[in-house]
Order: C-alpha cells, then sequence, then structure tokens
C-alpha cells in the first residue's frame, strides 16, 4: 500500500538525533505503519509549535507529509507525557531499553500493532513504578516485554518442548541454548550454553503464557532473576547479533528507591 502524501497517526519517539540548525530526525513507533523515520524542522528552537510533544516516550497525534527519504512532521499533539519516568533514574533507563529493542527489532515500515499496544502499556507501567517507586513490577514488566516481542516476530523460545528433540519438558533441571531456540532436556544438555533451573522455567513460562494481567506479583531470589535476564539476554542478543547499548546502563542502576534525574545533555 502507497502511503498518502499526507497522513494522521499515533505514535511514539524511540529515538531522536538533532540535525542541522534546529532540525531533529525521529525515529517513531506507529500503530499501523511500524518503524517510521521522520524530520522535525525547527523543533529545537524555542518557538516552535511542535516541541514538547516530541519528547522520547510522549504518546503524541502527528500529521505526517510523506518525503523521499523521510517524512516530515507538520503537526504535533502530546496525548499522554510520561513525566514520573524523569524522577527514577533505573525506570528512566528501562524506557530507553525497551525502546531500543524496538528500534532494533524491527524494520523500517513493518507494522505490528500488538507490539504497539504492548510497548504503550510496558511504557505506562514504567511510568507507574517510577511514581512509586517499586522495581519489582517493573522488572517483571521488561522480561514480559522482551518475551512477547521475540514471539511477535517468529523467535518464539521452546520452554515446554525441548527445542533439541521435541519431548515435553519434565520437571526437574534442564539445560538451555539460545541457537537451538529454547530449553534442551537432558538428553540434549550436552548442547546446552547453559543450565535451567526448574524456578527460572516456571517464571519463563508464566511470563511467555499469561496475559499480563493475570501475572501475579513474583518474589524472586536474585538468583532466578539473573538466570531468567541471562537466558533471555541470550536469545535477545542471538537474534540481533549485537549487544544492546542501554542494557549495561540499566543493570548499573540501583532499581530502587528514587535516584535523582540522570543529567541531560545539552
Ligand atoms: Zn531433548
Amino acid at each position: 500500500m502507497r502511503t498518502p502524501r499526507v497522513y494522521a497517526t499515533e505514535a511514539v519517539v524511540l529515538r531522536r538525533t538533532d540535525f542541522g540548525e534546529a532540525d531533529r530526525i525521529l525515529t517513531l513507533f506507529t500503530p499501523q505503519g511500524g518503524k517510521v523515520r521522520a524530520i522535525a524542522k525547527g523543533v529545537r528552537r524555542t518557538t516552535s509549535r511542535l516541541a514538547g510533544h516530541l519528547e522520547p516516550f510522549t504518546r503524541t497525534q502527528l500529521l505526517l507529509a510523506s518525503g523521499r527519504d523521510l517524512d516530515i512532521v507538520t503537526q504535533a499533539e502530546g496525548r499522554e507525557r510520561l513525566d514520573h519516568l524523569r524522577d527514577d533514574l533505573w525506570h528512566a533507563t528501562a524506557a530507553w531499553y525497551v525502546a531500543e529493542l524496538v528500534d532494533r527489532f524491527l524494520e523500517d515500515a513493518d507494522p505490528h500493532p500488538r507490539l504497539y499496544r504492548l510497548f504503550t502499556r510496558t511504557l505506562r507501567l514504567l511510568d507507574d513504578g517510577a511514581a512509586r517507586p517499586d522495581a519489582s513490577r517493573g522488572w517483571l514488566a521488561l522480561r514480559y516485554f522482551e518475551l512477547h516481542l521475540l514471539d511477535e516476530l517468529g523467535y518464539r523460545p521452546a520452554f515446554h518442548q525441548c527445542a533439541g528433540c521435541d519431548t515435553p519438558l519434565t520437571p526437574i533441571e534442564n539445560g538451555f541454548s539460545a541457537e537451538l531456540g529454547g530449553a534442551l532436556c537432558p538428553n540434549c544438555a550436552r548442547y546446552a550454553q547453559r543450565r535451567l533451573s526448574l524456578d527460572a522455567l516456571k517464571v519463563l513460562r508464566l511470563l511467555q503464557t499469561t496475559e499480563w494481567e493475570a501475572v501475579p506479583r513474583l518474589r524472586l531470589s536474585i538468583a532466578v532473576r539473573a538466570e531468567v535476564e541471562a537466558v533471555i539476554q541470550a536469545t535477545l542478543r542471538f537474534h540481533l547479533d549485537r549487544d544492546l547499548k542501554s542494557w549495561p546502563f540499566l543493570q548499573a542502576a540501583p532499581p530502587t528507591p528514587a535516584s535523582p534525574a540522570p543529567a541531560t545533555s545539552a
């Protein structure tokens, strides 16, 4: 389908780069158009009517004109600002991380409306978490997002059947291999990158197969959390074939309590 010359869409800014004297190049995530690259002209001038509506994570209603390389933002009106994210370093970093995942995994103009809804809901959850602050729900929301992003893109890791021989997994310690696509039974465990405890397997299954509203408030040990993170990170890295820039910052930022907002660069 050819995009009309001028079109309206909702969008969230994933990434922005200063360009020229006063412009910005934006990477947008839209519900129907997927990832779109656009230019906002003059947006860095204090008099710009667009400024303030094109902040990262703001859900905004846009009017765009299709361009040859980049679409041009002609109107912007913020619909939902997530102001609490500024108050807590870990939650803000988590929001950057989620945006980076979408940016890295999606090709331009490849629509994923379900992922868009999951993305905006995850940002909202992180904003709520920053307001409290309570990172335990935020941690689960990130793992939920990662697993359902993989699912949406056709990279769903196997946590019920062995990824090697397809036999149902039994409730014991199993193995895991991102290359082979999931958990491995003891017979196939020689191909595993790492061991996978029963507790971690249960958490991964629960997050993969449960609607978010039904995910309970899990209290997990540091060891199980680390294992779940390692399994998912190995899978993301395998499919991306590169590291995520925001991941080390997320690991370094203390989850709670509220930290002073990071200094923003000019
Ligand atoms: Zn097997």
